[in-house]
């Protein structure tokens, strides 16, 4: 099973969620061995940003990744999808402080990643897996990580509201692409309609409307054309997570389970299994059958670096 990248560049031009502004992001590919990175196109010179789980500088509703005074917010979509889709190698340059909303979740990242198309490269793919269970917990809030053959995902919220229905609070994916793309990847994200109108005071979700999230009153989600999923709101959830993860560094063998968790507590989680060298093991595999994820199947050749 060896590493990825996309097999030409591409780009699109979205909203930033808070400026309003529109912002330009373009996705390159990268040499083996890379990682994710970032790097803002509007700063001369700027230094590149890996996609580090130590860079994560607040989590004020989304995560935000700063180095070197430069400043890459709301990662975590964008995210999901590249480690939905099991790219390894991927430099994305961004016209603005913050990567663009699009529809509030991970499907049009998907499909222009999937325009791009991917290919195979000269390294095997490293796996971080899991060797003994991790957990943190904040308040009532707790996120863990346990060994598992394979990456599952567990996610219970527990929303007191009318528009949210009971029965649809917990969700779990069973990760492979396909499972990602189909299940979780169009999950939008979601917010209080006060919650919104107090961030404007503010001059912040300039660009938040009900294009990019589900918008809930103290009753009603306000979207005309409702949910996509019954269980939406935990299913968007499971997708953050799954961005949030990936800034662990690699993609991960592990059965994540969370109660109410959030993108700081999933950061205390990946920064608390790094800090473990115990808890963990880079893993490889000699060939795609005996790794115990499924990405999507590879057209075309390999190609060098
Ligand atoms: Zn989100």
């Amino acid at each position: 099973m060896n590493q990825r990248t996309i097999k030409a560049a591409i780009a699109v031009t979205g909203t930033g969620l808070h400026s309003g502004q529109p912002v330009d992001l373009e996705f390159h590919p990268q040499p083996i061995d890379t990682g994710i990175v970032f790097e803002r196109s509007d700063i001369e010179g700027s230094q590149p940003i890996p996609a580090s789980a130590f860079l994560v500088q607040d989590t004020m509703m989304s995560s935000n990744l700063v180095f070197g005074g430069a400043r890459v917010g709301t990662v975590e979509h964008l995210l999901s999808a590249i480690a939905g889709l099991g790219i390894d190698n991927l430099l994305i340059r961004v016209s603005a402080s913050e990567i663009p909303i699009m529809d509030g979740s991970a499907a049009p990242f998907v499909a222009l990643l999937m325009e791009a198309d991917f290919c195979e490269q000269e390294g095997l793919k490293k796996f971080l897996k899991i060797l003994r269970p991790i957990r943190v917990k904040v308040d009532d809030k707790w996120a863990e990580l346990r060994p598992y053959e394979g990456f599952e995902l567990n996610f219970e919220i527990d929303f007191d509201h009318p528009a949210i229905d009971k029965n649809f609070q917990h969700a779990q994916l069973q990760f492979s692409t396909q499972n990602f793309i189909e299940e979780l990847s169009s999950a939008r994200t979601f917010g209080f309609l006060r919650d919104i109108e107090a961030l404007r005071q503010n001059n912040l979700a300039l660009g938040g409307s009900m294009e990019n999230a589900i918008v809930i009153d103290e009753a009603n989600i306000l979207n005309e054309e409702g949910l996509r999923f019954n269980d939406e709101f935990v299913r968007h959830k499971i997708l953050d997570a799954l961005g949030d993860l990936y800034l662990i560094g690699y993609p991960i063998l592990g059965r994540f389970n969370a109660y109410k968790s959030g993108h700081a507590l999933n950061n205390l989680l990946i920064r608390e299994i790094l800090s473990n060298p115990d808890s963990f093991e880079i893993v490889t595999f000699d060939d795609n059958v005996s790794c115990p994820i499924e990405y999507l199947p590879l057209k075309g050749v390999a190609v060098e670096g």
